[in-house]
């Protein structure tokens, strides 16, 4: 495997503008392509779009280091759009021509809709596997014929096994998000849909990770030919372009401490990332007693629910979103102002992860993080990891204001109780009420 490593002229690039001076246009790619890239405002490459689509654009197999962020999805679809377009079909059955396995729903619907904007001048259908939800149009959609087939590993086995579509007509397989592939336990999947597509040296592979690790690797040799490495550094990323603080709180601060810093900070749009789901609903109660009113994304929240709160989040009607590792994973925010990590993550990739979800692109963000007695203890191997010190910040009076508690015992994760709403949930909550009032009286 050969190595490019974003050098100088990359870093130098991310810190002040993280467009580079590469322009799509100086590509060789077909007009309709082009169209496409105009149409989604991509006129300029970002430093993996620099580094990967000059090898990928001549079909050749690329392994990225890349996070969330960096425009590693309009990476693998133009050079995706570019293979199709170049090779004939030779498949008059409409079976899939590319196939993007991807480790989350958002993220499939994520590269779809990015797909769907780049190939708006391509005569290719695009489809989607995931799931949650919507089985049997995605089934009857699939059933049809497609060009592009995008899904989670578990319902695009599901329909491959229940014979709905072909894998033997792929001529380029892309994974994203591997190392999460491997997180999650999708591995065997992955490896299942890979040993049934051609081999290696009949089609195109690439393989985005935000880590290029041992494991990851080894599935690239195994299953790619003679990828390219392409990495674009963590550090690059995050210590250049996100403002990093910390504070030590005691545990007991923490409420106290995230509401006077969103009183002070005041963001435009934040997201709060906790390291379990019972700390976000604890969150979500804290703030929602002190006048915020968060959404909550964990993995347990249905499919239309979290839908509904990405839309709202992506519009003006929420501001706040908080979210654990698993449900934040691969969603495309635009414009976060602010990631509070109210617990430290326990992971340094999912530091990165978080973090990465300010600064898109340019913009200046900010990452503030509670370091708590219970998590501080990664501080030195996150700052190890992203190649900076982290500045810690002094605990001053006005972030520490009186806060309301919670008046719920038993706060719910996300949204009321079944049967406590309307005006007949309503009544029967304030009957409940009244028993236990006059119980606890008596
Ligand atoms: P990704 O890292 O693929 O999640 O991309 C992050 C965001 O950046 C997406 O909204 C893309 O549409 C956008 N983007 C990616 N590459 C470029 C580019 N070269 N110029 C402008 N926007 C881009």
């Amino acid at each position: 495997m050969k190595t490019t490593t974003g050098g100088q002229k990359t870093s130098i690039s991310m810190t002040h503008n993280i467009l580079t001076e590469t322009r799509f246009d100086s590509f060789d790619l077909t007009p309709e392509l082009l169209q496409g890239l105009q149409h989604g405002n991509y006129e300029f490459c970002t430093p993996i779009q620099e580094m990967a689509l000059p090898i990928a654009l001549q079909g050749r197999d690329v392994a990225g280091q890349a996070q969330t962020g960096t425009g590693k999805t309009a990476t693998f679809l133009v050079a995706m759009f570019k293979t199709l377009l170049s090779t004939p079909s030779g498949n008059g059955a409409k079976q899939p021509r590319a196939l993007i396995v991807a480790p989350t729903r958002e993220l499939a619907r994520q590269i779809a809709s990015d797909a769907r904007q780049l190939g708006k001048f391509i005569d290719l259908k695009i489809s989607l596997a995931y799931g949650g939800t919507g089985y049997q149009q995605q089934l009857d959609d699939i059933g049809q014929g497609t060009d592009i087939l995008i899904g989670t590993p578990g319902r695009l086995i599901d329909f491959y096994k229940q014979q709905i579509y072909r894998l033997d007509c792929v001529q380029v397989v892309i994974l994203d998000e591997a190392d999460r592939m491997f997180d999650l336990g999708f591995i065997k999947d992955i490896r299942y849909l890979l040993r049934r597509i051609p081999k290696p040296t009949k089609r195109q592979g690439m393989l985005f990770s935000a880590t290029l690790s041992y494991r990851v690797l080894e599935l690239a040799y195994e299953h790619m030919n003679s990828p390219e490495l392409v990495r674009i550094e963590p550090e690059q990323i995050t210590a250049k372009s996100v403002n990093q603080s910390a504070f030590y709180p005691a545990n007991e601060q923490k409420y106290s401490l995230l509401i006077g810093l969103l009183r002070t900070k005041n963001p435009k749009r934040s997201i709060i990332f906790v390291n379990t789901k019972k700390a976000g609903e604890l969150v979500s109660a804290y703030l929602s007693a002190n006048g915020f009113a968060p959404g909550v994304l964990s993995g347990d929240v249905p499919q239309k629910k979290r839908q509904w709160l990405l839309e709202q989040f992506q519009g003006t009607a929420l501001d706040i979103l908080i979210a654990t590792d698993v449900a934040a994973r691969g969603l495309h925010i635009p414009e976060v102002t602010h990631v509070f990590n109210f617990d430290l993550p326990q992971d340094v990739e999912d530091y990165v992860h978080r973090i990465g979800r300010t600064a898109r692109l340019g913009s200046q963000g900010e990452a503030i993080s509670l370091a708590c007695e219970k998590y501080v203890y990664s501080l030195p191997e996150i700052e190890k990891f992203v190649g900076q010190k982290i500045e810690i910040m002094p605990m001053t009076e006005d972030l520490l204001p009186e806060i309301e508690k919670p008046v719920t015992r038993n706060p719910r994760w996300h949204g009321p109780s079944k049967g406590t709403t309307g005006a007949k949930g309503r009544e029967r909550v304030r009957r409940v009420r009244q028993k236990s009032t006059a119980a606890k009286r008596a």
